[in-house]
């Protein structure tokens, strides 16, 4: 309610204009959302999908997310994340969690909010899949030595970290802002079965081909 009501008086003294194209009234206009088509990918075992391809009107919303911290263009894109979520879980396909991809802890403070917390906690909402803050992103290369007691504890997998256990026989939805590849999610993925996941699937809003 607090936040609903933020959001609205948010909207009266930033009158909202899409991230796509310009148009004013909303993040991220019907035209924009319904002008990209769903993609699916598979590489070895991980299944990925993307609300559209990175480009045209979903691309500047993309860059206007990573670079500017505007809760109501999350909400938008994170409404076409959970509905490619949805849109499988009719299918029949089996998810426990939604993990985001998330930046590293000291970073995301540094920055005030985190594209893939704020996409996955849309998703959950929507989905009522719950939502498990499990893997995130190492700093720049830090050496074992100097990994805080939590890292330390858990599981690392290429740029990724986990907590040990804390995805233990689940089927997981990985959710980031873009992949830049099909290959993108691999290394988030290892790093989620390592933390137990037993299915891992991706999804982002867009997918650079
Ligand atoms: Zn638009």
């Amino acid at each position: 309610m607090a936040a609903s009501g933020l959001a609205a008086l948010r909207d009266v003294l930033v009158p909202p204009r899409c991230a796509g194209c310009g148009a004013p009234g909303s993040w991220y206009c019907v035209a924009c959302r319904n002008g990209s088509d769903s993609l699916v990918r598979r590489t070895g075992a991980l299944v990925l999908t993307a609300a559209g391809a990175h480009e045209g009107p979903l691309r500047e919303a993309i860059h206007r997310l990573k670079y500017s911290n505007e809760p109501g263009l999350a909400a938008e894109l994170g409404v076409l994340v959970a509905r490619r979520i949805a849109a499988d879980l009719a299918m029949g396909v089996r998810l426990d969690a939604i993990v985001p991809v998330r930046a590293h802890p000291r970073r995301e403070r540094g920055r005030g909010c985190d594209q893939a917390s704020a996409l996955a906690a849309v998703a959950a909402a929507l989905t009522g899949v719950p939502l498990r803050a499990a893997v995130h992103r190492l700093g720049s290369g830090p050496a074992q030595a100097t990994l805080g007691r939590l890292e330390r504890r858990a599981n690392v997998r290429g740029a990724f970290v986990g907590v040990a256990g804390s995805l233990r026989g689940q089927h997981i939805a990985l959710i980031d802002d873009a992949a830049t590849t099909e290959t993108t999610l691999l290394d988030p993925a290892a790093a989620a079965r390592a933390c137990g996941a037993r299915g891992v699937r991706a999804y982002v809003v867009a997918l650079e081909e």
